[in-house]
């Protein structure tokens, strides 16, 4: 069994949909950012990527690279699914927390969940996606940004 943490902000700008955990949420500015700039699904792709021993999501993923420009990061973690099963490991759990002021996610965290969950071919009660606020504090608690953190457990195949 191995351990992985992750950990992910992107800013939140007018112009941009807001998606986390592969949902789209109605909310009038979005996360800037190469890719769709899911920080959710970031946080839980460093966190795979480093209980594999396998690096972490900007050298497997490189936003120098115009193949990831725009893409949907459920498929960046599908390919994450990939390389962690070729290197021989399997999830266990993962849980994750996203840090955002607004909108309230609590509404979509079983959503979020369930994408991680079938992306990674496992059973949804195997992720948990939890939300919470910095009390008006800092770069999420002013509105400027959304930050998520995650951490997961593999199992040798
Ligand atoms: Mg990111």
């Amino acid at each position: 069994m191995r351990v992985g943490q992750g950990y992910d902000v992107h800013r939140l700008v007018k112009g941009r949909p807001l998606i986390l955990g592969g949902v789209n949420i109605p909310y009038p500015k979005g996360l800037d950012g190469h890719s769709d700039a899911d920080a959710l699904i970031h946080a839980v792709m460093d966190a795979l990527l480093g209980a594999a021993g396998l690096g972490d999501i900007g050298q497997n993923f490189p936003d120098s690279d115009s193949r990831f420009a725009g893409i949907s990061s459920i498929l960046l973690l599908r390919e994450t699914h990939r390389l962690i099963t070729e290197a021989g490991w399997e999830t266990v759990n993962i849980d994750a927390t996203v840090v955002a002021q607004r909108p309230k996610l609590a509404g979509y965290k079983k959503q979020m969940a369930d994408n991680i969950a079938r992306a990674l071919e496992t059973d949804a009660a195997n992720v948990n996606v939890k939300a919470t606020t910095e009390e008006g504090l800092g770069f999420t608690g002013t509105g400027r940004a959304v930050s998520a953190h995650a951490v997961c457990l593999l199992k040798h195949i």
